[in-house]
């Protein structure tokens, strides 16, 4: 849910945007996400219309070439997206896949040590199971086999704890749908400064997931070609709530106390969490007594509440419910009471 000023701001006319008000909104935007992400003073950020998907692309597109030698943990639908992303862009890869649920340990990564592997593709929360890699060990493993880490953020920016510097991540994803709780329609990268180096040191066959031509006009806080300037100004006005709030720490610990609260509360339901490392974004929950889908329909339908559905072969299993934007813990409370009632409707 976006909060009530980031809402307000979408209900307004979209102005001109090849103008110096905009072009400082986009370097403030810029700087704020630097600042979050903890990234190096020279670090880049790019903003590409499109969904986090897009920026998944045009990551593997700018950073990887048939030249490279991947590894791409494959935990769930985000995974398999990085994979199929190596695909259609003849980068060679090898596929790490962890038990359902779970994540990925040393052992798994040791027999790809000193193998030749030139970069590391994973999403630090997979959110289609609700799992949280150990981004440290990840990191380590990078670091001792000079790998370039590429970590697809998308649902844990803002949401659990992350140092870009520290962990040696070269560049980072996320979008503005998720904890940015904004609507959907815009996805961003943040490079290292040895990413914008690789980046204008490569060639890359498209036009409009070009990094070096998008880089080269965020300079002037400007994009090559017209951006979801809505969408942007939302996201400017939500960085800044964040800043004014204490920053990033503080929105982690929020949405962190928001999924321990929530998991207290379900302790008593026919619910069985089935991921072994939750992220603070997101829990995932296998309802033993009825169909997951039919549970997200009758919330939807009666009650007008939205939890999350899965897709594919989880559809009747499992449902999310998200932790993250302008959600309080009475919201929590309304949803627990909503499944109490399906309870003693013997529904669920
Ligand atoms: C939401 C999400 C995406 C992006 O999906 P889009 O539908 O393209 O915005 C990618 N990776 C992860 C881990 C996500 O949670």
């Amino acid at each position: 849910m976006s909060s009530e000023p980031v809402l307000s701001i979408g209900a307004e006319q979209v102005p001109y945007f090849r103008t110096p008000e905009f072009s400082a909104l986009m370097l403030e935007n810029e700087r704020l996400v630097k600042k979050f992400a903890k990234a190096d003073d020279d670090a880049r950020v790019a903003f590409i219309t499109g969904s986090g998907t897009a920026s998944m692309e045009a990551v593997v597109m700018n950073v990887f070439s048939p030249q490279d030698k991947v590894i791409v943990v494959n935990g769930g639908s985000f995974g398999h997206r990085f994979v199929q992303l190596c695909q259609i862009h003849e980068i060679p890869y090898t596929e790490v896949v962890p038990p359902m649920g779970q994540g990925i340990t040393r052992q798994m990564l040791e027999p790809l040590a000193g193998k030749g592997y030139t970069g590391f593709l994973v999403n630090l929360d997979e959110t289609s199971t609700g799992v949280l890699y150990d981004i440290k060990m990840i990191s380590e493993f990078c670091r001792e086999n000079d790998i370039f880490l590429v970590v697809d953020s998308i649902s844990s920016f803002l949401c659990d704890p992350f140092n870009m510097q520290e962990l040696d991540v070269q560049v980072m994803i996320t979008g503005s749908q998720k904890a940015l709780a904004c609507p959907p329609g815009i996805s961003l990268i943040v490079l290292s400064p040895k990413a914008v180096k690789r980046v204008n040191a490569r060639e890359v066959r498209s036009m409009y997931f070009n990094l070096k031509d998008i880089l080269l006009n965020g300079e002037r806080g400007q994009t090559p070609f017209t951006p979801a300037v809505g969408i942007l100004r939302q996201i400017n006005r939500r960085l800044r709530e964040i800043d004014e709030a204490g920053g990033v720490d503080g929105e982690v610990a929020r949405i962190g106390g928001m999924a321990n609260d929530f998991r207290k509360k379900i302790k008593d339901l026919p619910f069985e969490l089935i991921s072994s490392a939750m992220p603070n974004a997101v829990t995932s929950l296998h309802p033993t007594t009825a169909s997951a889908y039919d549970i997200f329909t009758i919330l939807k339908d009666e009650y007008g509440i939205w939890i999350c559905p899965n897709g594919g072969d989880m559809k009747d299993k499992v449902f999310r419910v998200g932790h993250i934007g302008a959600l309080t813990t009475e919201d929590n409370t309304t949803l627990v009471n909503a499944f109490r009632d399906l309870q003693l409707r013997g529904i669920i």
